[in-house]
């Protein structure tokens, strides 16, 4: 930033505070916390604004536009990509106090402010026997905003689709300042073009959501459990694609663990589930629903299972499926016995490529050294691959780097895409241009030019190249950091 823009923003934050008054903060403290998000990557705000209703955020969003003062919008700061850091300085919105919501029973549906927080979402829909199901595992952090700017995805996505198949309406600013509501309060409509479906994953760059009519479906009355496991890698993942190809059943959770994150899993529970097959891959079945439609499930998993997997175990009561989900809930902290640092991509190929992917990562494994684990929702081809590594040394970054990348060409090579739910923020850019054509970069930046004529919201995201492996991380430990994960580039 050169000196003359520097005094045109410091211009337009006095303004600011003249306008919004105790909304707007220029503490150090509140700046520095505001500059980095879940990938730790540090940039420096001017100010950080706490809107306490909508029309302050047309206030910001109109002095922004006259000073050219770039406007980072931000929920809990969850994203593991960088997309909610103000890379270019400027304002940092953040809508994490604008969090009331209520649900409508009769249309079923929520209506929440952006900063509510999806957990207590979901915690108040099942009070009223009602089910929001999109599942980030940050749900007890993350945003509603955060989550349809980021389409986030979660575990039960297989069964249940992700945070977009819940979005009726979205109510807030266009980036040049004028308030907009996309979709309606109904149950159907079909007039216009679908320009809420252009703000779903839209990383805060195309817009400001304030307010969200969200659908909610009957919640599931039941569930049951399993754990199995299998052979190899390869194993479990064509014996996920045959339960899916034979239709009977739609479990609500499968979850892949490959050996190495199983290990690590087991050394930090300080025991095995399967003395016969210590260390062996894993797959974590859950299947929902009506009681009578659960027990019929459950009898099909069980003789599917029977016949794929080397042995299983399957959960009687609350009880005994939290221990089955102990494996999978402690094997990403466990990662951090690998490795000082994560680089995670969570890529997503067709589910018939899944093993072939998890295969070739054996062989990047080989020729970097590097110890890279893989696990996710392998029902939606969802696979989060975790290159550990030691950071303070440059040239392990570099093989880092190298690996993620063969990882990522290979991803695009079998027909999948770089990102299956975190979305492309400063992390991904790297390798968007293996994903994307250059008709797609040029109809998306045309997107953004006729929206955000200025380049006012989230600047420097999704089309410029930004490679974190080279930038130190913040040393600093956010609240859903595994134990010896502080300093890590990704928790
Ligand atoms: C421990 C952990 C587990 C995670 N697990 C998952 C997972 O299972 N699935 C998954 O999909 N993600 C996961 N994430 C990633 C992250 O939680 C999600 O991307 C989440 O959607 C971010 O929400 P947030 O409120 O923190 O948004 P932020 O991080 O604050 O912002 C994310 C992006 O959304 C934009 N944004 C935020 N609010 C608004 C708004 N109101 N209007 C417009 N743009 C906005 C920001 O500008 C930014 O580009 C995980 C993260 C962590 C730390």
């Amino acid at each position: 930033m050169n000196t003359l823009t520097d005094s045109t923003h410091a211009r337009a934050t006095t303004i600011l505070q003249q306008r919004l008054n105790e909304s707007v903060s220029v503490e150090p403290d509140d700046l520095d916390r505001h500059g980095y998000d879940g990938l730790k990557i540090a940039f420096q705000a001017d100010a950080v604004i706490r809107p306490s209703n909508e029309s302050e955020v047309g206030t910001v969003l109109e002095l922004a536009n006259i000073f050219e003062v770039p406007v980072t919008t931000r929920g809990a700061g969850s994203t593991l990509t960088g997309s909610a850091t103000p890379k270019y300085g400027g304002w940092v919105l953040d809508l994490s106090g604008m969090d009331t919501f209520e649900i409508d029973p009769i249309s079923n549906f929520c209506h929440a402010q952006a900063g509510a927080v999806v957990g207590r979402i979901q915690d108040a829909a099942l009070e009223q026997n009602r089910f929001y199901p999109p599942d980030p595992s940050s749900l007890k952090w993350c945003t509603i905003g955060g989550n349809i700017a980021c389409n986030a995805g979660g575990l039960r996505c297989v069964k249940y689709g992700v945070t977009r198949d819940y979005v009726v309406a979205l109510g807030g600013f266009l980036p040049t300042g004028e308030p907009v509501q996309f979709g309606r309060d109904l149950k159907k409509f079909a007039s216009g073009y679908n320009l809420r479906d252009l703000w779903v994953g839209s990383e805060g760059m195309l817009g400001i959501i304030t307010r969200a009519t969200l659908k909610l479906i009957p919640a599931p009355r039941d569930r049951r459990t399993f754990l199995a496991s299998f052979q190899t890698e390869r194993a479990v993942l064509e014996s996920v694609q045959a339960l899916l190809e034979d239709g009977r059943v739609q479990p609500s959770i499968l979850e892949f663990l490959d050996r190495l994150s199983v290990r690590g899993a087991e050394g930090r529970i300080g025991r095995t589930l399967f003395p016969r097959s210590p260390g062996s891959p894993l797959l974590l079945v859950e299947v929902d629903g009506h009681p009578a439609q659960v027990t019929e499930d459950a009898e099909c998993v069980k003789q599917w299972l029977a016949s794929s997997a080397v042995e299983f175990l399957e959960a009687t009561n609350k009880a005994e499926a939290d221990q089955l989900w102990e494996v999978r809930r402690k094997c990403s902290g466990a990662m951090f016995e690998l490795g000082n640092s994560k680089l995670n991509q969570d890529v997503v190929v067709p589910i018939r490529l899944e093993a072939d992917l998890v295969e070739f990562i054996e062989t990047v494994r080989e020729s970097t050294g590097l110890p890279i684990a893989v696990f996710g929702h392998a029902g939606d081809g969802n696979l989060h691959v975790n290159v550990m590594y030691d950071r303070r040394s440059m040239d392990v970054r570099e093989t880092a780097a190298k690996a993620v990348k063969m990882v990522m060409e290979k991803v695009v090579e079998l027909g999948g895409s770089i990102s299956g739910e975190h979305g492309i923020g400063l992390a991904k850019t790297p390798f968007t241009k293996m994903e994307f054509s250059s008709a797609q970069f040029a109809t998306m930046k045309a997107v953004k030019k006729a929206l955000d004529p200025r380049n006012i919201l989230n600047p420097g995201k999704l089309f410029e190249t930004f490679e974190p492996w080279r930038h130190d991380p913040v040393e600093v430990q956010l609240p859903w950091d595994h134990a010896k994960a502080s300093g890590s580039i990704e928790p």
